[in-house]
């Protein structure tokens, strides 16, 4: 196993590791910092996927007061209210950072400020972009700059265990498998960021890179941390429905599409949004998501499984003028975007559940911080379209900062414990140490999963369906556990790295379905058929998930919301 040291280490490079990097970087040049990635630097994770935009309260007439508000009504009340207190008041700091420090164009009105549009939730068009792939603009400068600096890179280095220091509570390092060798490495460091951007993609549908398969997660569980929020997961209502052949089906087809009066039709080609909701395809993602699932479970489905959405009513070439990124996405696909009918599927997109963490980014592990889709709390019961990539940059920022004052104040290489490590690589061994069997293939497992997760702990959840996804999970795992892997070669292994990402998504599979028995209440995007309703906002709590002692369960806690700045009938905006 290689060995390295440095004082700052950094889990992924989207927009979390990234600014991470730069502001631990620029709050003290003399630490030696490293980021370390499963793709490569720049080009992998969701933040460079962003399609829309930035939410950040800039315009006159807007205030952060407004965004905190519609951060936490979007919630559903569940937020962390000192953690989007944050979010809304660095947000503008932060994007005046990527335009003027960064270097990052975004669009702009006639008159010179910067263009905000409109998204779901908000009460006030606050959502900046470029164009409609905002995501590649600001990563590829926020790349520029750290490849400018004297900034370790580890690419193609994919973590498996945060390990602790021997003797105290605290972080000693990470164990990574370099994916172009197989080989183990270790890393030690004074503090280490984890940003590795969670990530559904244990669902049937879903929509963020292949590289995420909630590993940061799953490490966290079984350093001891709490996660929060975890049944918290958001589908997004219009995946693309191209078929199982491929990767296509499941990416979005963006929100403006219904914004701007797109239909939704069943299979007899009829709208069906008025048995759900007033504001019919303009409701929000989780009442949209819902309707067409129940459409989906009452038959009434597309060649593919879904339902059609239709614009031709507005015009082709408007059609063609106004979403010409999403006509050539279908067209990709054989549909007609700009005037025939496209399939779609609720698909799953964004968790809002994650590791629970102090406004600083602080953990309750020493040393080890979390910022981006990894940390819980910011956005409770439903994130708001435009608050990704401002909650990653943001929290990014805040944890380079916080993890160079901490190296200053008490950082130091710990001796890390070697009995971890072993157990670690026991781990990872284990398809090698397999004999070959009819078990465990790796195809089948994932089909299960994609399945069990779809059917049982999807968009419509019960307690039986809870039940029977738990002992289901248990199932799957124990047939992959049975898995064999030739061990030829372990450059670039796929299989054994599929293996492993199976094994991350199931753990984190079984803390969702734990935490959506446990809420017995419908909130955002958790919605149980067999108590449809939000209960009372005032006891509002939210879930808190560990392992259990033994290591092999999860234990969920109930803990009150801390109304801290606002409560449930009352608003900033009034006492403002
Ligand atoms: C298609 C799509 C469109 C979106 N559009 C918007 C939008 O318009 N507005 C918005 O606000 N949000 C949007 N989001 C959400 C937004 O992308 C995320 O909220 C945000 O970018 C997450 O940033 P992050 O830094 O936490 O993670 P990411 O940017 O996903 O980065 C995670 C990093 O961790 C690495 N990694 C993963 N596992 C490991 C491991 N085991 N070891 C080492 N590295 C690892 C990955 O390779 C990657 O580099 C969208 C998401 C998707 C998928």
């Amino acid at each position: 196993m290689r060995e390295l040291a440095t004082d700052i280490l950094i889990l992924g490079s989207g927009g979390a590791g990234l600014f991470a990097a730069l502001h631990a970087h620029q709050a003290a040049p003399q630490l030696s910092i490293t980021v370390a990635v499963k793709g490569l630097l720049g080009k992998c994770g969701c933040t460079r996927m962003v399609q829309g935009g930035y939410n950040v309260a800039l315009a006159a007439g807007d205030s952060i007061e407004r965004h905190f508000m519609d951060t936490i009504e979007g919630g559903k009340w569940l937020p962390n209210q000192e953690l989007a207190w944050k979010l809304v008041n660095l947000a503008v700091e932060r994007i005046h950072e990527l335009e003027n420090e960064l270097g990052c164009f975004f669009d702009r009105n006639p008159d010179g400020t910067v263009h905000q549009k409109a998204f779901a939730g908000q009460t006030f068009d606050r959502t900046v972009h470029k164009g409609d792939l905002t995501g590649i603009e600001i990563i590829n400068r926020l790349a520029e700059q750290v490849w400018a600096r004297d900034i370790r890179r580890l690419e193609e280095h994919r973590a498996v265990e945060l390990i602790k220091a021997k003797d105290e509570e605290a972080i000693s390092g990470v164990l990574f498998i370099d994916m172009r060798t197989g080989e183990y490495v270790l890393v030690r460091a004074k503090a280490v960021l984890l940003a590795t951007g969670g990530g559904p993609t244990m669902y049937r549908y879903h929509t963020p890179s292949g590289d995420k398969s909630c590993d940061g997660l799953a490490m966290a569980l079984r350093a001891g941390l709490a996660l929060r929020d975890m049944e918290m997961v958001q589908f997004h209502p219009t995946g693309l429905l191209a078929g199982a052949h491929t990767r296509m089906t499941g990416t979005v087809l963006e929100e403006g599409l219904r914004g701007a009066g797109g239909y939704l039709l069943d299979a007899n080609r009829e709208r069906f949004m008025h048995k759900y909701d007033p504001k019919l395809e303009r409701a929000t993602r989780d009442i949209v998501s819902r309707a067409i699932f129940s459409e989906m479970r009452a038959g009434r489905v597309t060649p593919n499984g879904g339902v059609y959405i239709s614009m031709g009513h507005l015009g082709r070439d408007r059609v063609a003028k106004d979403f010409k990124g999403m006509v050539e996405r279908c067209a990709d696909s054989g549909f007609d975007l700009a005037g025939g009918l496209v399939e779609v599927v609720p698909t799953a997109h964004y968790m809002m559940g994650g590791v629970e963490f102090e406004p600083d980014c602080a953990t309750r592990l020493p040393g080890l911080f979390v910022a981006g889709e990894d940390a819980g709390g910011v956005h409770g019961a439903n994130r708001l379209g435009g608050n990704g990539v401002a909650n990653s940059t943001v929290f990014g920022g805040v944890a380079g900062e916080a993890m160079a004052a901490w190296v200053a104040a008490e950082g130091a290489l710990r001796e890390p414990d070697r009995a971890q490590i072993d157990a670690a690589r026991a781990r990872c061994e284990r398809p090698f140490a397999n004999k070959a069997s009819a078990h465990g293939a790796i195809e089948p497992v994932r089909e299960a999963l994609y399945d069990l997760m779809w059917d049982k702990v999807g968009i419509i959840r019960d307690a039986a369906g809870l039940r029977a996804a738990l002992s289901g999970l248990g199932a799957i795992e124990t047939e992959l556990d049975a898995g064999a892997l030739a061990d030829h070669n372990r450059a670039f292994n796929l299989s054994w790295h599929d293996w492993m990402n199976l094994k991350s998504l199931i753990q984190v599979s079984r803390v969702i379905a734990h935490a959506a028995a446990a809420r017995e209440d419908s909130r955002g995007a958790h919605f149980r058929e067999d108590s449809p309703t939000a209960g009372p906002l005032e006891a509002s709590a939210y879930t808190s998930a560990r392992l259990a002692a033994a290591a092999a369960d999860v234990e969920i806690a109930l803990r009150p919301v801390a109304f801290t700045r606002v409560r449930p009938g009352e608003s900033l905006l009034a006492a403002a």
